[in-house]
């Protein structure tokens, strides 16, 4: 894997900053402020994709702040410049979820992905404007999706990775009823400058109970461990060379304003004196494949390639991360250029190791 491919597989669009909630560990910067996407720009990056979207398989993440805070006409009217070939994804909070949302999903054949992180008394960083637990009104757009037959992921994060954790989580997501379920450590990231390091061995035994589990139980698609299962597989069968992407997909973030920041979604909104404001370009003046045929050229990203190279040269794990995301390096340490960040050692290695220890444990014996 070198360099940044010139073509996406997915763009995340913005349509407004606003979220209804203010969780403790959110990363955004302008949460509180409701500025929309113009259905200009989303029109701007519907032309764009076209021809990547001719063999029906290109996905627009709809993401925020709080999609659905932008409200239905106003996020079908950014809808509508799409065409038929693009499978529409929205992340949300889950909490304005009611009848009315649900046709709108069915219509529109969204996939919706909750952010829930596990039982009530897990939610707590999870609150209103006012403070107050948003956990009931979660659960009340979950129950709307089941009894709409909406198919839905969850995405949960865990702020403290450790043995007894994991089981407990994914057991209540088996009684959730989502069929795809991503387990996020929480990160240092944005304006969350929580510290995230841990205790090694507890974060590995997390990971290693969290496979446990799922064996247990495979209902559900388990993101982290099955993308560990499969590289695992490949290292046995000698392609593991063959797993990543041969460049970096550049993952466009599309803000609100139509400015483009690649690779990392959350650097959107940030600035800094020595890179600006890390975007790329601006849909509403440059064609987005221009903007990403340049990309190299963008002075953070250059550094944060040759960070890459440093994983490559130096990580044994790199064959399964890839060097991880750019963000998590800025956040941490302030440049792109470094290797090592707490988000990989909770969330790339510990992780590997977790699904070793397991399969080591559960080796069957010699007769
Ligand atoms: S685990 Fe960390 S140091 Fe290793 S390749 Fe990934 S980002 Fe780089």
């Amino acid at each position: 894997m070198r360099g940044v491919a010139p073509v996406p597989t997915y763009v995340v669009m913005q349509p407004t900053t606003l979220c209804n909630l203010d969780c403790s560990y959110c990363y955004l910067p302008f949460r509180a402020a409701d500025k929309r996407m113009p259905v200009e720009v989303a029109g701007a990056v519907a032309a764009a994709i076209e021809p990547w979207a001719a063999d029906g398989r290109f996905s627009v993440v709809w993401h925020g702040g709080e999609p659905l805070a932008a409200g239905r006409e106003h996020l079908g009217a950014l809808l509508a410049p799409f065409g038929p070939g693009v499978e529409h994804h929205v992340q949300t909070n889950a909490t304005l979820i009611d009848d009315a949302w649900c046709a709108f999903f069915a219509e529109h054949q969204m996939r919706v992905s909750v952010s829930v992180d596990g039982p009530a008394a897990r939610n707590d960083q999870r609150v209103t404007r006012g403070g107050r637990p948003a956990y009931d009104r979660i659960l009340k757009g979950v129950e709307a999706l089941r009894r709409h037959d909406i198919p839905f992921s969850a995405l949960c994060v865990v702020s403290d990775p450790r043995p007894g954790v994991a089981a407990e989580l994914y057991d209540y997501f088996l009684g959730l009823g989502c069929d795809v379920l991503g387990i996020n450590v929480e990160e240092l990231e944005g304006v969350n400058t929580r510290a995230n390091g841990h205790d090694a061995a507890e974060v590995t035994a997390f990971w290693a109970e969290l496979v446990a589990a799922w064996r247990r139980d495979p209902r559900i698609h388990l993101r982290e461990v099955e993308w560990s299962l499969r590289y695992v597989a490949a290292v046995l069968d000698g392609t593991a060379d063959e797993l990543l992407p041969r460049r970096l997909d550049p993952i466009p973030t599309i803000a609100h304003d139509g400015s483009v920041v690649l690779l990392s979604p959350e650097l959107a909104g940030f600035s800094d004196p020595r890179y600006g404001d890390f975007t790329s370009g601006n849909v509403l003046s440059t064609p987005l494949g221009e903007i990403l045929a340049g990309a190299e050229g963008t002075p953070w990203i250059a550094e944060f390639l040759r960070g890459v190279e440093a994983c490559r040269a130096g990580c044994p794990y790199f064959g399964f991360c890839g060097g991880a995301h750019a963000a998590n390096r800025y956040f941490e340490t302030g440049r792109f250029d470094t290797t090592e960040t707490d988000h990989c050692r909770n969330s790339k290695m510990r992780l590997l190791e977790g699904v070793l220890d397991h399969a080591r444990d559960h080796e069957p014996t010699a007769v």
